[in-house]
């Protein structure tokens, strides 16, 4: 295997798929997010992470777009499509075990509490890692979508506004943040995520709380802890080590510096030639930027892989393609893995997005097709 994953097998798949690509050129679409395989990073049109794949998906002209990554992040580009472009995921099976920590019908319960508990409406802010019923429930109330590298301009934009923010379904996220943006303690509020009581974990006075976290967590992320960075700077002195906000918030204060995957990206590539960094991020990324970037050290904080990104393989990726061919030539043959958004659902899950893009690069950049 290469540092591209082209094992021979590998080659054969991937020469097929780029065959399927040229033929249809600009009538497809195929974005991966930053932490797919190798082999399949090599054969995107764009990568980024979820907020720069929301937002060139949005973009997009093509009439089908072969969405590498896990189901929310396909969902969301549905959602944004334009009308006749369709979305298929190579495996529909690759969920996130986070987006599954909440739910629409929960959330809208605590909702209700909160807004009587601070006598007025609190605003949903929902991290992209979530389903269209929790994005659509996020717009109906007039609250917007963020990813970890616009969060923190997400909460500025709405405490301007004296409005009370309920943040799902990360807890890192959450409070990595409010603690970037100097939040007393006293205003932070933690929901607890239990199914059965939906219950309040009274961290702070209610009545003074502006923040108000659900309890969710990335596993991937999780698995980071301080003893890690201790360890690391033991063994690489003057490393510079950087870590994802969905990490403990012990990790993100240990490390040097922390940043979403595009941060984490952009800090590596523009770092000296004989740079050491350590990286505590999902670890097939790390491995793929430690590839690209040969002249630095590039490692690990630890060995922490998403398998449900994983899921996505050459394999099912020119499986996807060839439905698409074949569809093509006869109507009646289906596409494998078509993305659908109920409509009511779509359409209120959208203006969440938008009002994400409006709110971070302004109302001109809004794209897509439908409101
Ligand atoms: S890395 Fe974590 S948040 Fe991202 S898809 Fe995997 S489980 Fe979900």
């Amino acid at each position: 295997m290469t540092a591209n994953g082209n094992a021979p097998g590998n080659q054969d798949l991937s020469q097929q798929i780029r065959a399927i690509k040229q033929r249809l050129g600009s009538r497809l679409v195929m974005p991966a997010h930053h932490y797919q395989r190798a082999e399949i990073v090599a054969l995107a049109d764009f990568i980024g992470d979820s907020y720069r794949l929301a937002k060139e998906g949005a973009a997009a002209q093509a009439d089908y777009i072969v969405f590498c990554g896990v189901r929310f992040m396909a969902e969301s580009a549905a959602i944004l499509a334009r009308p006749g472009q369709k979305v298929l995921i190579p495996d529909p099976v690759a969920g996130c075990p986070m987006a599954d920590m909440i739910e629409a019908e929960a959330a809208e319960t605590i909702l209700q509490s909160l807004d009587k508990l601070c006598g007025q409406t609190v605003i949903p802010l929902t991290y992209m890692n979530s389903y269209a019923d929790m994005k659509a429930l996020t717009g109906r109330r007039g609250g917007a979508i963020c990813t970890s590298s616009n969060a923190a301009k997400l909460l500025t934009h709405y405490f301007a506004a004296g409005q009370p923010v309920f943040f799902g379904p990360d807890y890192n996220l959450g409070i990595n943040t409010a603690r970037q943006l100097k939040l007393p303690a006293a205003e932070i509020f933690r929901v607890a995520r239990d199914g059965s009581r939906h219950g309040l974990v009274l961290d702070a006075d209610p009545a003074k709380a502006r923040l108000y976290l659900w309890d969710g967590f990335c596993h991937v992320h999780k698995r980071f802890k301080p003893e890690d960075i201790a360890a690391a700077r033991q063994r690489h002195p003057g490393s510079h080590i950087i870590v994802h906000p969905e990490s403990d918030e012990a990790v993100v204060q240990a490390a040097d510096s922390s940043g979403s995957t595009e941060a984490i990206y952009k800090a590596v590539a523009t770092g000296q030639p004989g740079s050491s960094w350590i990286v505590g991020t999902e670890a097939s990324f790390v491995h793929r930027i430690a590839a690209e970037f040969g002249d630095r050290l590039v490692l690990p904080l630890r060995e922490s892989y998403c398998f449900n990104m994983a899921r996505i393989t050459l394999d099912n990726v020119l499986a996807c393609l060839q439905s698409i061919e074949s569809h093509e030539s006869t109507a009646a043959k289906p596409l494998l893995h078509l993305v659908q958004v109920d409509e009511a659902i779509r359409s209120d899950a959208a203006a969440a997005l938008k009002a994400m893009i409006a709110i971070v690069e302004g109302p001109a950049l809004v794209q897509g097709g439908r409101s």
